[in-house]
């Protein structure tokens, strides 16, 4: 497919660019294809052939300033498996940091290391994170059916960081028998793997999902996923604390300068300091409130990547 333009302002940074349409590692939680109402999102992947020269007319047309954050990217994992053939990731961050573009990516995948020589050339304009929900086993293979492995995930993690790469990690969304039941575990393998920074995000319901997600499981998805996320979190929250990483939102410190928002690391002591609601508080209005609140980071990646 052409592209006529591939900036778009995104909450997640100043601007995103979507080398794809359409996503291969299929999460089941992934809602991408529920708000695009792209029946074909999951099936084919479409490819913005002209991605770079759209980028460079744009870059050049000043749609965005020296030092603007871009976002890597809000509705596709930009590292799955299709970009090891047309390299449009890849252009799109060469002409994003040749440009003095500020650069977050997200990602499950490790093919993101085949880029390192561009990365570290820039390192102090680059962010990489990788989503991991838990560990290997059944729950990733049901629900991340096409994506990396997470050890593949912290391998690339601990070779970026290595490289004096600024990383992080994006346990998002929790999900309740996965990621509160390994959370003990994952976090050692994050802290080796350098990260400087945690982040947890919670899962958003949106109509269908629970549908989607209930397929992959084979069973019903009636889920207690609010309590899984602040037991997660308060987790999170002490080893983070005892083991200098920070908690906070990925791109804190790099979010639009024009943009505000509730400081997260605010709204998580509140929220934690908060009582634990049962299942049964899900739908009341200062339940919503609080988890709204505590929504610091809304990937589409937990979206990608
Ligand atoms: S959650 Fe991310 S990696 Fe998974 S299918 Fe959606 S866009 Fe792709």
């Amino acid at each position: 497919m052409r592209c006529s333009n591939c900036i778009s302002k995104s909450s997640l940074g100043d601007f995103t660019v979507n080398p794809y349409v359409g996503c291969e590692h299929q999460c089941a939680y992934c809602y991408v294809p529920l708000l695009t109402h792209n029946g074909d999102w999951e099936k084919q992947v479409k490819v913005k052939v002209n991605l770079q020269p759209t980028l460079a007319r744009e870059l050049l047309g000043h749609k965005a300033k020296t030092g603007s954050v871009f976002f890597l990217s809000s509705l596709t994992d930009p590292y799955q498996p299709i970009e090891g053939k047309y390299n449009l990731t890849r252009a799109a961050i060469s002409s994003l940091l040749s440009s003095g573009m500020k650069v977050v990516i997200q990602t499950k995948s490790p093919l993101v290391i085949r880029d390192i020589d561009i990365l570290s050339a820039h390192r102090e304009r680059v962010q990489v994170g990788f989503t991991v929900l838990g560990l290997d086993g059944a729950y990733r293979e049901s629900l991340e059916p096409s994506a990396p492995s997470v050890s593949s995930r912290i391998n690339a993690m601990s070779k970026l960081s290595d490289a004096g790469l600024h990383t992080f990690a994006f346990i998002g969304p929790v999900f309740p028998g996965w990621t509160d039941a390994d959370i003990d575990e994952l976090l050692p393998q994050i802290r080796d793997a350098g990260v400087k920074e945690i982040s947890v995000d919670r899962m958003r319901l949106r109509p269908g999902l629970q549908e989607k997600i209930a397929s992959a499981l084979g069973g019903p998805a009636d889920l207690d996923y609010d309590s899984a996320y602040i037991r997660v979190l308060k987790k999170v929250r002490e080893f983070a604390s005892k083991n200098g990483i920070i908690l906070t939102h990925p791109f804190s410190s790099w979010r639009s300068s024009t943009a505000s928002f509730v400081s997260p690391l605010r709204a998580l002591l509140a929220a934690l300091s908060a009582p634990v609601k049962s299942a049964s508080s899900h739908s009341s209005g200062s339940a919503r409130t609080r988890t709204r609140l505590m929504v610091s980071h809304v990937s589409s990646h937990f979206l990608s990547g």
